[in-house]
This record gives structure tokens, C-alpha cells and sequence, in this order.
């Protein structure tokens, strides 16, 4: 075998193979998986593709991928049926030929003769090996996956389709490897998550100089619960990445401090129970015209001792968060109303304290479910401010 020159591995690409995702029947969920777990380790992910099972088109991805990237790492395709293809791929891709490797001949026979069984000699094909490869154990299934090192030093890993027998081979296996060899560069991220103002009104704030810089990367991202703001950069010069992020990060909190509510992946209900924790408080709410979003967006909070939906309520606001907190015996009482109002929802929020009453109306965009969604957001965003006032 030829040996591998050093070459740090700071790209790759990801190839998600079989038929099933490419019409649509199976989610691709293990490129994203992947993808995440190289840019944590501070790899440039420059393609995910899925593939049909054909020869010609998963060879021609391998070559063109192996063209481009330090690392190539596919799942899928390493079944023992014939329309499994990705060893024959690699094969061809490397120009080498397999061959039925005695170890894991052995192994897969050992497989079946625990449980009685004849071996299937259609999963022979399992103990392929080409020259260059060394096999990935798989400790929940019957495919190795294979590990190529190029003479180039490009690293071709191929793995296993289902996600519990690819995961724990590339953690636990793959991973430690790659490290071994160089794997990505110092990296540092951290996310910043907004309410109360849209994706657009943040791009507008921070403006293009920052958006459209290579490092640090500024990106915008529109989800469910939040307006998340990431900030990510690798090391340049004599400044680390997390020095670079913490330079960005500063001038994103200038901007838009007031609308920052959260940092990482943290939850509405993870935060706001974080803070009645702080405060050792409990919470009672009573909402009407929602369909029970804010509820359900809180979550089962151990602070939340009643969650009231209803379809109406008579009164005011602050009488109903008045009335819930006494019947609920909490420090907090919280009343929520939304009303479809010309195509947008009206949300008006009642926040009764020991310490006083706030009441507050916003205008979520759109009706219907997306604006019972967005209303919910609003009184969260409105009750996590009052308790951060104290
Ligand atoms: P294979 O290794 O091609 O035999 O894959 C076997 C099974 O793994 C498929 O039938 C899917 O259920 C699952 N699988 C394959 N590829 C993926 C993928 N990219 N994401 C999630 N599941 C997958
Ligand atoms: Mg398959």
C-alpha cells in the first residue's frame, strides 16, 4: 500500500446514497448530521448531495468530490443487495479491485452461526475490502464501513445508511481518527437569539459590511421561535477564533442588544424557567384565541403550576391575570388574548406581579395557526423582559 502524505483535512464533502431519499421516501437526516459534526471540528463543508443508487452516478460523484475535498465521507449503499453500490464505487473511483477480506469474512460468519443460522452468500459482498481501505467495525449491523486514504492524503470514509449504525461509527471510530491526521482548524461560533423583530429589520441593523465578511461569518437565520444571529470564524493571523467572534460579537450586541433574549440553542421554556428559577417564582397563565400556543411553546415548566386555555374570557386582561394568580396561588399570573385582526393577529399580554401590572398589545404578522404561533412569541418575549425587570 502506497503511503499517505500529510495533508490536513480542512474541506469535505458529504454523499448521502440510495434511491429511497432520492424519490423521497427516506429524509436525508445523516448529512446533516455529518455536515454539523465537521464544521464543528472547524471543517468547510462544501457539498451535500444524495444519490441514487446507480453505479455510474456514485462513482462520478466520489471522483468529482475527491477532486475538490481533503475528506469525502458517504453514508448508505453498503447493504448486501445488488443495489447497493458504494463499494463497487470507491472501487472504481481508486481504480482497484475488491476482494473478500478473510477477517471480515469471518466476522460476518460468526454473525449468523451465533444465532444457527446458514450464512447468505449474498452477504458475502460485505467482507469486500479494496487494498487501500482498512474496515470500520460496526458494532450494530452487518456492513463495515471502509476507510481509504489516498496517496494524495485525501481520506475517503464510507459508512453505513442506517443512522444508528453510522453514528456510533463515526464518533466513536471515525472521528478519533480523523483528529489523528489534522482534522479542521480552530473554530469558534456562538448564536444570538432575537425576538420581537424580523430577519430583515436585523440584516438592515447590522448592514452588509458585516453580513457579506468571510471571517468572521455574520449569518441571519428566520426559525420558528427566534431570529438567531451566528456568529462563527476560524483563527487568522495572530487572533484566535473565539477572540475574532468575541470582536463580532460585541458589535452585534450593540446593535441589537434590546432584542437579544437567549445565546445558543436555548428554548423559550429553558429560558424563561431558567429565570423564575433565579427568582424563585412560580407562574400561572390563562390564555384565549391562541389554540394553547403559548402552553405548548412553554413546555412543561415545574414552575408553571397552571396553564389555562380557553376559547373566551370575560373581563379585562389584568383582571384575568389578577383572577389566575390568586386562584393559582403563584407569584406571577400572566393573561394572554389573541384576536385575528385584517389578516394579522392582535396579541395583547396582562403580566401581574407582586411588585406590579404591565400590559402590553402587539400586532403578530399574519392569522390563522402562524399567527397563534407568533403571538405565543410575543407574550413569552413580553413575560421573559418582565421578569428580567425584576
Ligand atoms: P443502506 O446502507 O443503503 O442499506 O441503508 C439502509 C437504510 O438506512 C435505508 O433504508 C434508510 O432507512 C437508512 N438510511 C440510508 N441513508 C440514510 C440517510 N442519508 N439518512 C437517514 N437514513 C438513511
Ligand atoms: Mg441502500
Amino acid at each position: 500500500m502506497p503511503g499517505r502524505s500529510a495533508r490536513e483535512l480542512l474541506s469535505a464533502e458529504v454523499l448521502s446514497i440510495g434511491s429511497e431519499l432520492t424519490v423521497g421516501e427516506t429524509r436525508d437526516t445523516n448529512g446533516g448530521e455529518l455536515a454539523r459534526s465537521l464544521t464543528e471540528a472547524g471543517v468547510r463543508v462544501q457539498r451535500l448531495q444524495a444519490l441514487p443508487d446507480d453505479l455510474e452516478a456514485v462513482t462520478g460523484a466520489f471522483r468529482v468530490a475527491l477532486g475538490r475535498a481533503d475528506l469525502v465521507v458517504s453514508t448508505g449503499g453498503l447493504g448486501p443487495t445488488p443495489d447497493d453500490l458504494t463499494r463497487e464505487a470507491i472501487a472504481a473511483a481508486c481504480a482497484e479491485i475488491p476482494d473478500v477480506d478473510p477477517d471480515l469474512e469471518a466476522w460476518l460468519h460468526g454473525l449468523w452461526a451465533r444465532r444457527g443460522m446458514p450464512f447468505p452468500a449474498i452477504n458475502l459482498k460485505q467482507a469486500w475490502r479494496i487494498p487501500s481501505a482498512r474496515a470500520i467495525p460496526n458494532g450494530n449491523g452487518t456492513a463495515p464501513g471502509w476507510w481509504v486514504e489516498r496517496p494524495d492524503g485525501r481520506v475517503i470514509v464510507a459508512l453505513p445508511g442506517p443512522p444508528r449504525e453510522m453514528r456510533p461509527m463515526w464518533h466513536d471510530w471515525v472521528v478519533p481518527r480523523l483528529r489523528g491526521l489534522g482534522l479542521g482548524t480552530d473554530v469558534a461560533r456562538t448564536t444570538y437569539r432575537l425576538a420581537g423583530i424580523g430577519e430583515s429589520a436585523v440584516a438592515d441593523l447590522l448592514g452588509e459590511e458585516i453580513l457579506r465578511a468571510p471571517n468572521p461569518i455574520v449569518a441571519t437565520y428566520a426559525r420558528q421561535d427566534a431570529v438567531d444571529v451566528r456568529i462563527s470564524a476560524r483563527a487568522a493571523g495572530d487572533r484566535s477564533a473565539a477572540q475574532l467572534v468575541a470582536a463580532a460579537a460585541e458589535t452585534v450586541r450593540e446593535r441589537l442588544g434590546d432584542r437579544i433574549w437567549a445565546t445558543g440553542e436555548t428554548t423559550w421554556g429553558e429560558a424563561i424557567g431558567a429565570r423564575l428559577d433565579e427568582l424563585g417564582w412560580t407562574l400561572a397563565t390563562l390564555e384565549t384565541g391562541t389554540g394553547g400556543t403559548f402552553a405548548h411553546l412553554l413546555g412543561p415548566l415545574p414552575r408553571l403550576t397552571t396553564a389555562e386555555v380557553r376559547t373566551t374570557a370575560p373581563g379585562t386582561l389584568v383582571e384575568l391575570a389578577r383572577a389566575i394568580r390568586r386562584a393559582s396561588a403563584t407569584d406571577v399570573g400572566l393573561a394572554v388574548r389573541a384576536r385575528p385582526r385584517s389578516g394579522d393577529t392582535a396579541v395583547s399580554v396582562a403580566v401581574v406581579t407582586g411588585s406590579g401590572t404591565h400590559r402590553e398589545s402587539r400586532l403578530a404578522f399574519l392569522g390563522g395557526e402562524q399567527g397563534r404561533q407568533r403571538a405565543a412569541l410575543a407574550a413569552a418575549d413580553i413575560l421573559l423582559r418582565r421578569l428580567r425587570a425584576g
